[in-house]
């Protein structure tokens, strides 16, 4: 199955920039239109252990509570696959990527995020560099060297994989920058989605 995007990773960053594609359609752009994005993930974000008092505007809540309301939010707009399985391979064949699960599934994509968090990365196929965290106070923590969220042509970087401190904020930030990038190239023009308040 081909994709425009697809997201390795449901946690704060991944879900954010799928929110963000997926608010992209019913606008009357026509470029926005069949568009069709694809999310990955194995369940382990980090905020399953969170409970969340300082997100800007946001009542204390568990962070199972906030991946469930990103989760909503998403399906609100429409747009967007999930798929419970872990990716295991990333390969790049001529303008697209191919993307393997651990089931052995193929999905294709013209454009990939990579939202996986910084415990470890271990996907093959594609060519990165993975470094230590500097900004992680734990040992071990891992991130891929980008410029500007972009690893290699399409292929992109965000949230604590891509050496953000790890809060929801700066994850989630990453992920809704790198989905305006990628609606701006579909576009050929800069992209920003703003909704206004219903009319009485
Ligand atoms: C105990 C605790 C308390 C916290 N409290 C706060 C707080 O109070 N305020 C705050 O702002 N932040 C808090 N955080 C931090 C916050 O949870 C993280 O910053 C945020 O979740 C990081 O987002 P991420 O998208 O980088 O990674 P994650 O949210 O961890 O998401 C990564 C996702 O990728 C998936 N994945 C990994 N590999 C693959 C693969 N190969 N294929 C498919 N899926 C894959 C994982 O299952 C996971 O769902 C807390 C974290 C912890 C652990």
């Amino acid at each position: 199955m081909r994709y425009d995007v697809a997201i390795v990773g449901g946690g704060a960053s991944g879900l954010s920039c799928a929110l963000t594609l997926a608010s992209s359609k019913g606008r009357g752009w026509e470029w926005a239109e069949g568009r069709r994005y694809i999310l990955f993930d194995t369940g382990r974000s980090d905020l399953h252990r969170a409970y969340l008092k300082n997100v800007p505007g946001i009542e204390p809540m568990t962070g199972v509570e906030l991946l469930q309301n990103i989760r909503r939010q998403i399906e609100d707009w429409g747009g967007v696959d999930f798929v419970e399985e872990e990716v295991l391979k990333v390969e790049r064949r001529g303008e697209l990527f191919e993307l393997e699960t651990v089931q052995g599934r193929l999905f294709e994509a013209e454009y990939v995020v990579l939202a996986s968090g910084f415990h470890r990365f271990d996907i093959k196929g594609i060519e990165v560099q993975v470094i230590d965290n500097p900004k992680s106070p734990k040992p071990g923590r891992v991130m891929i060297r980008h410029e500007d969220y972009q690893v290699e042509k399409n292929l992109f970087v965000v949230g604590t994989l891509a050496g953000l401190s790890s809060h929801f904020t700066s994850c989630a930030g990453s992920g809704v920058e790198v989905a305006a990038v990628i609606l701006s190239r579909m576009a050929g023009k800069p992209v920003v989605i703003h909704d206004v308040p219903p009319e009485d």
